[in-house]
Formats: structure tokens, C-alpha cells, sequence
């Protein structure tokens, strides 16, 4: 089959990614293979391409937004047969054994694999996954409309979960991309107020268009104070903005795995009055799934921009330079 692999991580310039020819896998106990139709690309994989995020082994297949159908299932399965159609998400597996799994918080697992980082991804004609880790998709879900849910959305979820804001309430997001936009749908089905700061022109419109209550610069000051705020855009200096942008006892949620450095606080006027500071580590299963079944329910739809598996370096360049608003997904022909 064909993959993609991270070969040597660097600047997206140098051409860190590369395809090549590799043996389809073989599902092994408790595994099964997915036909892959299409993956969605993450900001993740970009991190891991250009070395932000260190790479776990040589060679790895990137992608985690991964959707296809089971061609095959190992020893022992029982959950998901041939035929199936499924998304492959971020969390690859978890111990199921650890403190945080006994405590409902397995996306804190201390043994955790994560797909297209520990274990090969879906930039590839195929890719394996643990079954009890893969999502069976809606039907009313078609494949480049599922892809972005199954990260960006689902930690969006999270993200939105972890800033406390309740239906009614007011809600701020700081950049805008696959993720951002996904959740600014949801916190709007959901009654949120929903208050987009972000760069670029583009980005702010589309925000508006979806139904946003203000849209402006990343560093800009929100028309009314902020029960809590999700930081997406990987910038550190926005910690202390989102933070004074907040109203007493407020909930900053960072969504990213990556982040520039937070510059110095200033307890009085960034922390005092109960403001928290948090982030957001992966996901559990329970996410996923209440995620997937609020965003069928609520039609929330990801913008997307369709590109051939063979143009994954392209699609991670056109990110890497902001070149599109929503999210790229990776077709197999
Ligand atoms: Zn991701
Ligand atoms: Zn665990």
C-alpha cells in the first residue's frame, strides 16, 4: 500500500514528509484494518512533521481523523466486523488499568498510544486500530463531513466542556480553525453566546457567518466579559489577553498538545478573582461518543477543503501557511 511517513521533521519547507510503498498490516489480537476513504489533517500533524512534537518512532504514518471501512479483523474481535464503517480518532488505546482509567479520566492514561504518532495513522491506503478504540459512524454522516469531527471536534467538545461555560453563557475563542469552527457551531445549538478573536479577515467573516456574536483580532478586547474562553491558536502570548478578557471566576481552556511560551503572569489583573487557567489533554471515549451524537443531532458540519491523498505535503504547507479556513481532508481516490 501507499503511506505517508514522517521522515526527517523539520520545517515544512524541507519536506519532512514522504510517500512511500509499504506492506498493508495485518491485524493482530483485538485489532482490525480500515480501508481508509479519507483523514482529515490536524495542526497535530503538522506539530509533528515540522519536530514541535517529537516523533515516538522512525517512520511513523501521520493522521487521526482517519474514516474508512473494515476490511479485515484480527484474533479475538467481536465488536466490529467487515463492513463497518468507522472513524479512527486520536486516542489509539489506553492500559485500562492505570489510576486515571480506574477514574473515568482515561485520557490522562499513563500508558497511553495515540494514533499516527505512536501507532501508523490514516495518511496511508489503510491503517490498524484496537476496536474498542474506533467509532462506528452515523449514517447521517458522510465521509469528508465525519473526518473533522473526529479530532477537532471531538477535543473542541472537550475544550468546551473543560471552559465551564453553560448554555446561555458567554463564550470566547481565540483562533479559528477546524476545530474553533466546530465548536463555535455546538456552543451556538447550545444557547452560548460565542465571541471569536482571531487574525485574519477571512477567518472572522466565516465566524460571523455561522452565526457568531462578534468576531475580531486575536488580541482584541471582547464586547462583554467572558464566562470562559478556549484557546486554539497555538500562541502562548494569548494566554495573558484571554485571561484579562474574562469575568470573575472564569475558565481559560487551552485545546492545543502544543503551545508557545506563556509570558509572565500578572496575578492580580490575569489570575485574582478565581480565574482559571487550564488545559486539555486528549479525550476519553465518552467524549467521543457524546460528541459524535450532539453533532448529528445538531447538524454541526465542518467547512472542508478536499485534497488527493498524493497532495498531503501540499495540504500540510497550505496549513502551515494559513492558506484555507475550515479543514483540509485527504481522499483516497
Ligand atoms: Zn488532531
Ligand atoms: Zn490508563
Amino acid at each position: 500500500m501507499r503511506a505517508w511517513i514522517v521522515d526527517r521533521p523539520g520545517p515544512i519547507a524541507t519536506g519532512p514528509v514522504r510517500r512511500v510503498e509499504r506492506d498493508l498490516p495485518v491485524p493482530g489480537p483485538g485489532e482490525v484494518r480500515v480501508r481508509v476513504s479519507c483523514c482529515g489533517v490536524c495542526r497535530t500533524d503538522l506539530h509533528l512533521a515540522e519536530g514541535d512534537l517529537a516523533p515516538r518512532r522512525y517512520g511513523v504514518v501521520p493522521g487521526h481523523e482517519v474514516v474508512g471501512v473494515v476490511d479485515a479483523v484480527g484474533p479475538g474481535t467481536s465488536r466490529l466486523g467487515v463492513g463497518t464503517r468507522v472513524g479512527v480518532p486520536w486516542l489509539g488505546s489506553t492500559d485500562g488499568s492505570c489510576r486515571f482509567c480506574a477514574s473515568g479520566r482515561e485520557n490522562l492514561c499513563l500508558s497511553p498510544t495515540f494514533t499516527g504518532w505512536d501507532v501508523d495513522g490514516g495518511y496511508a491506503d489503510a491503517c490498524l486500530v484496537d476496536e474498542r478504540f474506533a467509532y462506528e459512524l452515523p449514517a447521517g454522516l458522510d465521509d469528508e463531513a465525519a473526518a473533522p469531527l473526529l479530532c477537532a471536534g471531538i477535543i473542541g467538545y472537550r475544550a468546551l466542556t473543560t471552559s465551564g461555560v453553560r448554555p446561555g453563557g458567554r463564550l470566547g475563542i481565540y483562533g479559528f480553525g477546524g476545530s474553533a469552527h466546530l465548536t463555535a457551531q455546538l456552543a451556538l445549538a447550545l444557547g452560548m453566546r460565542v465571541h471569536v478573536l482571531t487574525r485574519g479577515e477571512g477567518n472572522q467573516r466565516l465566524a460571523l457567518e455561522l452565526g457568531c456574536h462578534s468576531a475580531g483580532p486575536a488580541d482584541g478586547t471582547p464586547p462583554e466579559p467572558l464566562d470562559g474562553s478556549i484557546l486554539f491558536a497555538p500562541a502562548g502570548e494569548l494566554v495573558p489577553v484571554a485571561l484579562r478578557a474574562l469575568d470573575r471566576g472564569g475558565t481559560l481552556a487551552v485545546a492545543g498538545i502544543w503551545l508557545s511560551d506563556v509570558p509572565v503572569l500578572d496575578y492580580e489583573r490575569e489570575l485574582f478573582q478565581e480565574r482559571v487557567l487550564r488545559s486539555v489533554t486528549a479525550n476519553t471515549r465518552a467524549d467521543g461518543e457524546a460528541f459524535l451524537r450532539l453533532a448529528v443531532e445538531h447538524g454541526v458540519r465542518a467547512t472542508t477543503v478536499p485534497y488527493a491523498m498524493a497532495d498531503a505535503d501540499r495540504a500540510l504547507d497550505d496549513l502551515a501557511h494559513g492558506r484555507f479556513s475550515g479543514a483540509a481532508v485527504l481522499h483516497n481516490g
